[in-house]
């Protein structure tokens, strides 16, 4: 009989390990809480065009990610970075333009948006296979086997794959035997990349900035939004601009953030800036699928790739997987990819 496996959770890791392992000749089952698939990735389609309010930019280095999106026939495209690029230093003075060195590693991104990722590895499941609206709240060791609980079902299998960010993991499922005490402490400070930014893009019907000679990226010591870069998508029926906004603003109304986002805009573009088409934003600290409320300060990746994420738990029927426990490029989208190839190996070692 085919071994089971169950992978809770279908961002990039979920969704890779399962293409993976159903190739592999598994049986599996890949349970998502939320009504839509990937995670932190989320390209938001809005006025013929789409965003990224999750991750957008992949490098050379990337090397597994970099095949991937061969071996899945995907377009790259660079980020576009030509023309001058805008500095504000203080809220009193001018916005000064300068020119940005020449960059060494370029950033690419994924024609169709980053979920044309998650598109073409999701078409390799039947519906059977991956489930929305499934959030998994129980994981409970059997005999021979591990159980899984979500609201309405219960599911069996040989093995469990979790990709929640591990913070989130030992947060948000029981564990009627409990976890390692070890491993609970290092996910509990196991820091979730990007989990307190918050992400804007605004849609426009041309790329004006460009005819001002700038290249849409800026940067800014003030705020609201401390980076933006040229955000238009691969064929150019319209056009964007994309950044980060000051942490800070999570607590203001999303209609409060846009007015501010708004103000800066004309100050950096003029009056084309604040005529946009659409404006998205995604706060991640307020995703309850991403993260969750601690008080523990954590730095930026920490723990991420930590070795006990490498060892398996509940005799050996669980494993915490996801891009945080990669030992490479832990918290990015290649880490994902790398964690993926090592746990798909493993339990191949195990029973094929
Ligand atoms: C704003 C932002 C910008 C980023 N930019 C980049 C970038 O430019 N380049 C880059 O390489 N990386 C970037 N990243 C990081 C990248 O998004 C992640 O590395 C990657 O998406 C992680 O995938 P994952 O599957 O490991 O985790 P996640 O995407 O977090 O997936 C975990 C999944 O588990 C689900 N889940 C949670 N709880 C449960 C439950 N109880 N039951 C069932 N399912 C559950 C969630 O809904 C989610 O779908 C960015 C992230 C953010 C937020």
């Amino acid at each position: 009989m085919n071994k089971s496996i169950v992978i809770i959770g279908a961002g990039l890791s979920g969704l890779y390990l399962g293409y993976l392992l159903k190739k592999a000749g598994f049986t599996i089952k890949i349970l998502e809480a939320n009504d839509r698939i990937g995670g932190r990735i989320f390209t938001k389609k809005t006025h013929d065009t789409s965003v990224e309010l999750g991750a957008t930019w992949l490098w050379r280095y990337n090397k597994d990610l970099m095949e991937l999106c061969q071996e899945l026939k995907l377009t790259l495209f660079e980020q576009a970075m030509a023309g001058e690029a805008l500095f504000e230093a203080t809220a009193a003075a001018t916005v000064q333009r300068f020119k940005l060195p020449e960059n060494q590693e370029i950033s690419y991104r994924i024609a169709g948006g980053t979920a044309a990722l998650l598109e073409q590895l999701a078409a390799h499941f039947s519906e059977d296979e991956l489930l929305l609206n499934a959030a998994v709240n129980t994981i409970q060791e059997q005999d021979n086997a591990i159980e899984v609980i979500t609201e309405h079902s219960t599911f069996i299998a040989d093995r469990v794959v979790s990709t929640i960010p591990p913070q989130l993991l030992v947060h948000s499922i029981h564990f009627p035997i409990a976890l390692d005490k070890d491993l609970v402490e290092v996910a509990n400070h196991c820091h979730t990349w990007m989990k307190d930014s918050i992400k804007f893009a605004v849609v426009y019907n041309t790329p004006f900035w460009k005819t001002k000679g700038l290249s849409g990226t800026g940067f800014s010591h003030v705020g609201p939004f401390t980076e933006i870069y040229d955000h238009s998508d691969f064929t150019h029926k319209r056009f964007a601009l994309m950044g980060f906004l000051n942490g800070n603003l999570a607590t203001e109304t999303k209609a409060q953030r846009e007015l501010l986002v708004k103000t800066q805009l004309l100050k950096f573009f003029g009056d084309d800036g604040e005529n946009y088409l659409s404006y998205e934003e995604k706060v991640w600290s307020q995703a309850p699928l991403t993260t969750t409320v601690t008080d523990t300060y954590l730095t930026p990746h920490a723990n991420n790739g930590h070795p006990i994420f490498q060892k398996a738990y509940l005799n050996g029927k669980f494993i915490v997987a996801g891009s945080e426990t990669s030992p490479s490029y832990g918290g990015y989208m290649e880490g994902a990819i790398y964690r993926g190839h090592q746990i798909a190996l493993q339990l191949e070692q195990q029973f094929l």
